[in-house]
């Protein structure tokens, strides 16, 4: 699945950022050249992320992944119909139903 392949590059990301941070000088002396690498590490991290958090594989809300899912044109993101039903009853209850049709 998409979403595993996605899962083990992101925790292989997160393990060299971890690796990066062991290194003694990392917290006392913060050496750009590591900062650096950390940030580009993230950026990838990130990278994967973004487009997951708005496609249909991720309820954006309640982060699972197996559920039906609802789209929101008006957000332009996808839901688990559980979630779209609380954000739909939320924003009626606020008076913008239009945000959650
Ligand atoms: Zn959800």
């Amino acid at each position: 699945m998409v979403i595993e392949a996605c899962g083990d590059e992101q925790s292989k990301i997160h393990e060299e950022i971890e690796k990066l941070k062991l290194i003694p000088d990392y917290y006392k002396t913060h050496p750009p050249e590591l900062l650096k690498q950390v940030k580009e590490l993230n950026d990838k991290y990130w990278a994967i992320e973004r487009p997951l958090r708005v496609s249909i594989l991720l309820c954006p809300v309640c982060f699972q992944t197996d559920k039906d899912m609802t789209y929101n044109p008006v957000r332009n993101t996808w839901y688990c119909t559980e979630c779209y039903g609380v954000l739909k009853k939320g924003n009626e209850e606020r008076g913008t139903p239009e945000e959650f049709p």
